[in-house]
């Protein structure tokens, strides 16, 4: 048999290998390389696709998140507040701009930061809620909006996860003051290496980070602020314009992978397969199952050649690079159980049918013996 990794690159839908050479080929004819044409026409193409005012390319989801902080005025003395159960990125783009992460419980059936956990930390020093769509489900965010209202603090998104998913009807990423993007080669939307983008209806977000992403520069040599670099550059930006196109259909792939998943294996041992919140279009970046025998199954399919991935297995507050947050074990409980069930199963587009049935019938083949 051959091995089955958790994740690899398909040409699917067929023929998207084809497009995006083609696509390399007409950007290196172009010879512009940097912020040149090819990303101007993809930042509208994204921002249209979004429903959002504007997109603005950078080099990366981190750089992304930074400058959107800083666009917010997050900086020294301010709080803010966001989910526990992340990827680090989140966290350390809030210490990147010297501001404090204040980290927030997941809700237990979404894996999402709600309203209700994120209230129980604002306080007068709070400036900001930042909102991951984890695993590629949009949070609740109606609650999210009021609560950021009512308290007259900013809402940022961590979109990193979630190209193309949507809360009653609405695109992730047009629901903040300003989102983040990343495109890295793996995330539904992907370049081909580092990419990203600061996503925002706001007019002066919009003008802050299409300038800080280049120095600062207004126009060619002259900075009206200090900017870093953080461009997109013309390659990626033209394999992203061919990838846009097919996003829906890549994500309906996952949508129709993940049916599969969730009928087959249910009534599975002590399975607890993911769950869409009633007003959210789960675009299943990730494929998280949950068990007690987490470390057992994982070595389980591992032997059978199957490959999975855990989504985390140390929660933030536990990273030995954080204990300076001044958390501790028993903190977040259900994170902390999270981090302890978790396990990713493949889902990609282009996983074929006899795979998926052979992941199907070796998790089912774990727990007839369990
Ligand atoms: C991938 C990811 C990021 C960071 O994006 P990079 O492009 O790798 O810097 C941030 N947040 C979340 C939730 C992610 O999954």
């Amino acid at each position: 048999m051959q091995p089955l990794p958790y994740f690899q690159f398909r040409d699917f839908p067929a023929g998207l290998e084809a497009q995006v050479q083609q696509a390399l080929l007409e950007a290196v004819a172009g010879k512009q390389y940097v912020l040149g044409p090819q990303v101007q026409a993809f930042e509208q193409e994204f921002a249209t696709y979004l429903g959002a005012g504007a997109a603005v390319g950078v080099g990366n989801g981190y750089d992304a998140l930074v400058i959107a902080l800083k666009a917010l005025g997050v900086g020294a003395g301010d709080e803010v507040v966001l989910p526990v159960h992340t990827f680090i990125a989140t966290v350390n783009a809030v210490l990147q701009v010297g501001a404090k992460p204040v980290l927030a419980e997941p809700d237990k059936h979404t894996y999402n930061l709600t309203a209700e956990t994120a209230a129980r930390h604002i306080n007068p020093k709070t400036k900001a809620i930042l909102a991951v769509h984890l695993y590629g489900q949009v949070c609740q965010m109606e609650g999210l909006q009021g609560l950021a209202q009512s308290q007259s603090i900013k809402l940022l998104e961590d979109a990193a996860q979630a190209h193309g998913a949507k809360y009653k009807g609405q695109q992730a990423g047009s629901f903040g003051d300003a989102a983040a993007f990343s495109f890295y080669p793996t995330k539904n939307l992907g370049a081909l290496g580092d990419a990203g983008a600061v996503v925002t209806s706001d007019a002066d977000v919009k003008a802050f980070a299409r300038k800080y992403r280049n120095y600062g520069e207004s126009q060619k040599y002259t900075s009206e602020q200090v900017g870093i670099n953080s461009r997109l550059d013309e390659l990626h930006a033209a394999v992203l314009r061919v990838k846009l196109q097919l996003l829906d259909a890549m994500n309906a792939e996952r949508q129709r992978l993940a049916q599969v998943y969730l009928q087959a294996l249910q009534n599975t041992g002590d399975l607890i397969l993911p769950q869409t919140a009633p007003d959210c279009e789960h675009v299943y970046h990730i494929f998280n199952i949950r068990t007690k025998y987490r470390n057992e199954l994982q070595a389980y399919l591992q032997e059978q050649g199957i490959g999975t991935a855990i989504h985390y297995p140390v929660p933030v507050h536990l990273q030995p690079a954080y204990t300076f947050l001044g958390y501790k074990a028993g903190d977040f409980p259900v994170a902390e159980e999270l981090a302890s069930t978790s396990l990713s199963l493949p889902l990609y587009p282009g996983l074929t049918e006899p795979e998926q049935q052979r992941v199907v019938e070796k998790v089912k083949a774990f727990f007839s013996k369990v």
